[in-house]
């Protein structure tokens, strides 16, 4: 395997994936920018939870942890509730990758172990078979350009028999 192809196929998956990846935030963001609650919903889930972990820590009031319970879920269900108002779920903003195996990174873990994905060894061995049949047309192609040259100076030296 040809490590310069790795590496430029490598390049293109982290282009395609940061571009998979954008085109989710963008359609997240201006989903946001219409639903302005959204943004405070998420801003109010992100500050109350870490102030009542805060709370907890510090007094060991466990009734926070109901009172946090409560309001998390109250808030959920609001987004939940502007979400099925545009008929739009949470998984519309994840991003589109074009194998949903890897994700666009190229590899795979299995068993605790990573390994190339099956789309990427599929890309280099047509890159490769590529590369050989491109070889093969050369390889012809100066075949040809030597039969003609030499057709050419077999006539060349004949018209100089003829002319000497
Ligand atoms: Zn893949």
């Amino acid at each position: 395997m040809n490590n310069a192809t790795l590496k430029q196929l490598l390049n293109e998956y982290e282009i395609k994936r940061s571009q998979a990846i954008l085109i989710a935030e963008k359609k997240k963001e201006d989903f946001y920018k219409k639903n302005p609650r959204l943004q405070e919903i998420d801003r109010e889930l992100c500050s109350f939870s870490l102030s009542t972990a805060k709370s907890i820590l510090q007094t060991n009031n466990r009734d926070l942890l109901k009172d946090l319970k409560v309001k998390r879920s109250e808030l959920l269900n609001e987004k939940e509730e502007i979400y099925q108002q545009s008929n739009i779920s949470e998984k519309d903003f994840l991003p589109i990758f074009e194998c949903s195996q890897c994700n666009d990174t190229g590899y795979i873990t299995k068993d605790n172990k990573t390994e190339m994905c099956s789309c990427l060894k599929q890309k280099l061995f047509d890159l490769e078979f590529l590369q050989e049949k491109i070889l093969k047309l050369l390889e012809r192609f100066a075949i040809l350009l030597y039969l003609i040259l030499m057709i050419l100076m077999i006539r060349i030296y004949f018209l100089l028999e003829i002319l000497v």
